[in-house]
């Protein structure tokens, strides 16, 4: 099955609105010809409106990089599916390796985000990775099923066909260090593996399954060549609008 590439730019705690919104204003006229692949950005949550409307009309999609599970309540602090949807956002991220092993997120948590996003009408994007670690002990495999198995503990496949799945090996992350093509390439066969296993043949086949960990105009070519990387998901190298229309291969490489 032929899936389109996407290509995810996780802003982290970077961006003041000023700066979110000179983004979508360098980015718009680079992709103005059209991408060949879609487009998603993360910014902070006070960004989500902002961004969205600047990137109004553009076919870029503004996502939130984080939720709660409830969906209203006496939860100081926490934001709903509900809320980021009515601020412009149609995806939301899961498990990045930041929110597992710095803020401490356990499968747990994850799955109950996971699930808020599902049932609140967010596309999720579910990461998945090892640790530097675990992949040394060749555990990388064992880890990542580990997680994908919590995360959609007792969701049926229709869930999971709604599900982009990112996998992002936690020693490639911020680090300069990226995954060969052929690692990725090997865990992504092994994710959609697991899910085939899991749901069914259609219900894998048809899942985004994108690499994160370093990307960059000068790696990202080599790695979206792989017919079993779909997409990237793009920390530190999407927060030049450039740069990020680079990636997705509609600006030279700067
Ligand atoms: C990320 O934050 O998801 C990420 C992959 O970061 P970087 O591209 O900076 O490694």
């Amino acid at each position: 099955m032929r899936r389109r590439k996407l290509i995810a730019a996780n802003w982290k705690m970077n961006k003041r609105v000023s700066e979110a919104v000179a983004f979508a204003d360098a980015l718009r006229p680079l992709i103005a010809g059209g991408s060949g692949c879609d487009l998603l950005v993360f910014p902070s949550f006070f960004c989500v409106r902002p961004l969205a409307d600047a990137l109004a009309g553009s076919g870029v999609a503004v996502g939130a990089q984080d939720l709660f599970w409830e969906k209203d309540g006496a939860y100081t602090g926490e934001v709903s599916a509900a809320m980021l949807r009515d601020a412009g956002a149609s995806h939301v991220l899961a498990g990045h390796s930041e929110r597992r092993h710095v803020i401490g997120e356990t499968d747990v948590v994850v799955a109950r985000k996971l699930h808020a996003a599902m049932d609140g009408g967010l596309t999720p994007v579910l990461c998945v990775g090892e640790t530097l670690p675990e992949r040394e002990a060749g555990r990388q495999r064992e880890v990542v099923a580990r997680q994908l198995t919590a995360a959609f503990a007792g969701r049926p496949g229709g869930d999971a066909a709604r599900t982009v799945i990112a996998y992002e090996p936690v020693w490639a992350i911020g680090t300069g260090k990226n995954a060969t093509p052929d690692d990725a390439a090997a865990m992504h066969r092994a994710i959609r593996a697991w899910l085939r296993e899991r749901f069914d043949g259609k219900t894998a086949d048809g899942i985004r399954i994108l690499y994160g960990g370093s990307a960059k105009p000068e790696n990202a070519a080599d790695l979206l060549a792989r017919d079993e990387i779909d997409g990237l998901l793009v920390g530190g190298a999407s927060l030049d609008a450039r740069s990020f229309a680079a990636i997705a291969g509609v600006a030279p490489a700067v």
